[in-house]
């Protein structure tokens, strides 16, 4: 089951915005899925999402295309990685994936559509895409296992 939101935004400062405001929305602990390509805004709206949760300034939150998992918050409540570098499943094994999504955090996860067979099937995915220029369309889906009994779900 999912719904879809769509957004759109002007400049990476709206992108940030956004993120601020779905911080609100979104549950204290779960995966959240950042797709799209290079350039799209995933990471200017984690820096958003982060800053939304009061776990990080947004200038404290960089790219971890390099080092892969950032986190912030003390205890952690929020991770943030990026998947862009890694080939197969098994590397993301290897990074410890698996045990990230089930931490009590939000997890953001760039290029979290790569390895679908590690993701958890209840997250939330927020698709972007270039629409021309410094316009980003933004859509945000939650997904819910369907086996998962309405009565359980909040
Ligand atoms: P990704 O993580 O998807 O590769 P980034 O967030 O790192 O993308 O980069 C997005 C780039 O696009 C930044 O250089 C940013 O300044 C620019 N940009 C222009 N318009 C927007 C917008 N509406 N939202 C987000 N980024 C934008
Ligand atoms: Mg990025």
């Amino acid at each position: 089951m999912s719904c879809a939101v769509r957004f759109e935004t002007h400049s990476d400062e709206e992108t940030r915005a956004l993120g601020k405001e779905l911080a609100r929305l979104l549950p204290d602990c779960g995966v959240v899925l950042l797709i799209g390509e290079l350039g799209a805004g995933k990471t200017t709206l984690a820096q958003g999402i982060v800053e939304g949760r009061g776990a990080a300034s947004a200038d404290e939150v960089a790219s971890p295309t390099f080092t892969l998992i950032h986190e912030y918050g003390d205890p952690a409540s929020v991770y943030h990685v990026d998947l862009y570098r890694l080939e197969t499943a098994d590397e993301a094994r290897r990074l410890g994936l698996e045990d990230l999504v089930l931490q009590r955090a939000l997890v953001l996860i760039e290029w979290g559509d790569r390895f679908p067979q590690l993701i958890p099937e209840n997250r939330t995915e927020i698709f972007l895409a270039h629409a021309g220029e410094d316009h980003r369309v933004v859509q945000v889906s939650h997904k819910l296992s369907d086996s998962v009994p309405l009565a359980s779900r909040t």
